[in-house]
C-alpha cells in the first residue's frame, strides 16, 4: 500500500510514522519543514520563548527565594531567539531521522492533486517530480489570517509567524484578538517588558473558555499592566512617524510601535488541485470528512485544521491516526469526547469537557467542585499560588464532564481529569483516589471531593 502524505505538521507526520508503522509505503510531500506550524511557527517555538520569559520573571523576582542578586538581569533578545532556533532545529531533527527510521520518504516541494493516485510536486529547486500513490492523507493546515483594510506586511502589522522572528522586544504592541494567541503573547511580551494592549471585540478575552478561567485571565491581565479592551474592534490602522495608529469603533485611538493580528486562521485548501479530482470544500475552506477522516473521494483522507473544527496540533495528530490506521485497512473512527486544551498564558490554562456556561445554556444538572493553589502547601513552596481548580461533574450520575485548571503547570495537570473522564470516572472516584503529597495535584483531588462539598481543606460553607 502506497500511502502519500500532504503536509508534514502534527497531522502529517504522526499519520505517516502511523502509516509505516502499520507497513505502508509511505511519502511526505512537505514545502517548508517537517513540523509545520506548530513546530516551527507555533506551539514549539512560543512555548520556548516563554520559557525565557519565566526565567527572567523568577530571575526579577529572586528576592522572593531568599536570593540575593548581586547584579541586573536583563533579556537578551537575540539569545533568546536563537536558543528557540536551536530547540526547534532539534525536533525538526527528530522528525526528520524517525522518518529515515521508517522508511519515509521526504518530498520537499510544494504537492498538487494531478489525479486521485498522482501528486504533481513543485520542489524548492524549480524541478517537478511525480508521486504515484494509492490513498492520500491531506494535511496542509491553517495559516494566520489577516483583516483585508489592514493585511500583514511583515514589520508593522504582523502575524504570530512575524512574532516569533522578532528582531527586537517592541516597546509597544497592539494585540487585536484576546483569543489564544493573542493572549499567550500579551503575557509574553508583557513579561519581556513590552506596553501591551489588547483589543477584543468580544465581551471577555478567551471567550470560547470557561467563563471563570477567562474572568480570571481578564483579572491576572489587570495586574500585570496588560490593557485590556473588550467589545471593540479596530477599524482603520495608519503607519506615522511616532507609530501605528489605530482607530477603535468606540472613536479611541491607540499608538503603538507593533500590531499583531490574531483573529483567527484561516484554512489551507485552496491550490491543492481538489477541485480537479472532487473533492469538496466549504465556503471557509474547509475539507469536509467523515468519522473515518476520508473526504467525499474514497481513499482521500484529511486531517488536522484543514478539516475544521478544534485548531490544536494534539488533535490533528490523533485525526491522523484514525487516517493512516483507515487507510491500511483498520477500521476506526473519530472520538472527539475527550480533547484537552492548554493554554499558555501566564497562569497556564488546562481544560477539558464542558463549559459551566454551556452547561447552563443546555439547562443541565451539574454539581461543581473548586480548590484554588493558594491552598496548597506545594504552590507557597514555589511560590506561584495564584489559580484554581475546578470539576464539573453531573449532578445525579457524579460522572465527571469537565475540568478548568487555571495556574502552574495547568497544561500537565489537566490531563488526570482527562483520563479520568475517557474512562468514564465519577468526581468520587478522584476523590477516593490517594494523592500524594505535597504535589500541585492535590487541588484536583481537593476540587474532586469539593463537588459534594467534602474538600478537607476547604472551610465549613
Ligand atoms: P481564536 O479564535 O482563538 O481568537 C481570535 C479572537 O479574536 C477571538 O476572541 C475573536 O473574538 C477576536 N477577534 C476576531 N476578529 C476581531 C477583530 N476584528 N477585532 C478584535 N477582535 C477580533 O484565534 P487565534 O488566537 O488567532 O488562534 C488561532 C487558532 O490557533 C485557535 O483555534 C487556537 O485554539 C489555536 N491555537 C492554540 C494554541 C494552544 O492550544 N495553546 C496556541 C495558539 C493557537
Amino acid at each position: 500500500m502506497r500511502i502519500t502524505v500532504l503536509g508534514g505538521g502534527p497531522g502529517g507526520y504522526v499519520a505517516a510514522l502511523k502509516a509505516a508503522q502499520l507497513g505502508a509505503q509511505v511519502t511526505v510531500v512537505e514545502k517548508a519543514e517537517v513540523g509545520g506550524t506548530c513546530l516551527n511557527w507555533g506551539c514549539i517555538p512560543t512555548k520556548t520563548l516563554i520559557a525565557s520569559a519565566d526565567a527572567l520573571r523568577l530571575a526579577t523576582n529572586l528576592a522572593d527565594y531568599g536570593i540575593d542578586l548581586n547584579g541586573s538581569v536583563s533579556p537578551n533578545f537575540t539569545k533568546i531567539m536563537e536558543r528557540k532556533d536551536k530547540v526547534v532545529s532539534i525536533q525538526v531533527r527528530g522528525i526528520r531521522s524517525l522518518f529515515k527510521s521508517w522508511g519515509i520518504t521526504l518530498v520537499e516541494g510544494r504537492g498538487t492533486f494531478v489525479s486521485p493516485t498522482g501528486i504533481e510536486v513543485e520542489k524548492t529547486d524549480g524541478t517537478k517530480e511525480k508521486v504515484e500513490t494509492d490513498k492520500v492523507i491531506i494535511a496542509t493546515g491553517s495559516r494566520p489570517a489577516d483583516i483585508s483594510s489592514f493585511p500583514f506586511d511583515g514589520e508593522k502589522i504582523i502575524s504570530s509567524n512575524d512574532a516569533v522572528i522578532l528582531a527586537a522586544i517592541p516597546k509597544s504592541l497592539l494585540i487585536i484578538g484576546a483569543g489564544v494567541i493573542g493572549s499567550e503573547f500579551a503575557c509574553l511580551f508583557n513579561d519581556f517588558g513590552t506596553d501591551v494592549t489588547v483589543v477584543e471585540m468580544l465581551p471577555r478575552p478567551l471567550a470560547t473558555e470557561d467563563i471563570e478561567v477567562s474572568e480570571q485571565l481578564g483579572r491576572e491581565f489587570r495586574k500585570k499592566k496588560i490593557k485590556l479592551l473588550t467589545g471593540l474592534g479596530v477599524t482603520k490602522v495608519e503607519s506615522a512617524p511616532d507609530g501605528m495608529h489605530a482607530f477603535l469603533s468606540d472613536g479611541k485611538e491607540i499608538i503603538a510601535e507593533k500590531v499583531l493580528v490574531a483573529v483567527g486562521r484561516s484554512l489551507n485548501s485552496a491550490g491543492l488541485g481538489l477541485e480537479k479530482i472532487g473533492v469538496e470544500t466549504a465556503s471557509n475552506g474547509r475539507i469536509p470528512v467523515n468519522e473515518k477522516m476520508e473526504t467525499n473521494v474514497a481513499g482521500i483522507y484529511a486531517v488536522g485544521d484543514v478539516v475544521g473544527g478544534m485548531l490544536l496540533a494534539h488533535k490533528a495528530s490523533a485525526e491522523g491516526i484514525v487516517a493512516a490506521l483507515n487507510a491500511c485497512g483498520k477500521a476506526t473512527v473519530m472520538d472527539y469526547s475527550v480533547v484537552p486544551a492548554a493554554i499558555f498564558t501566564s497562569p497556564e490554562i488546562g481544560s477539558v469537557g464542558l463549559r459551566e456556561q454551556e452547561a447552563a445554556e443546555k439547562g443541565m444538572n451539574i454539581r461543581t467542585g473548586r480548590f484554588f493553589f493558594r491552598g496548597l502547601g506545594k504552590a507557597h513552596a514555589m511560590g506561584e499560588i495564584s489559580g484554581f481548580f475546578k470539576i464539573i461533574a453531573d449532578a445525579v450520575s457524579d460522572r465527571i464532564l469537565g475540568a478548568h485548571i487555571m495556574g502552574p503547570h495547568a497544561s500537565d495537570l489537566i490531563h488526570e481529569v482527562a483520563v479520568a473522564m475517557r474512562a468514564g470516572l465519577k468526581a468520587a472516584d478522584i476523590a477516593g483516589t490517594i494523592h500524594a503529597h505535597p504535589t500541585l495535584s492535590e487541588g484536583i483531588l481537593e476540587a474532586s471531593e469539593d463537588v459534594h462539598g467534602e474538600a478537607i481543606h476547604l472551610p465549613k460553607k
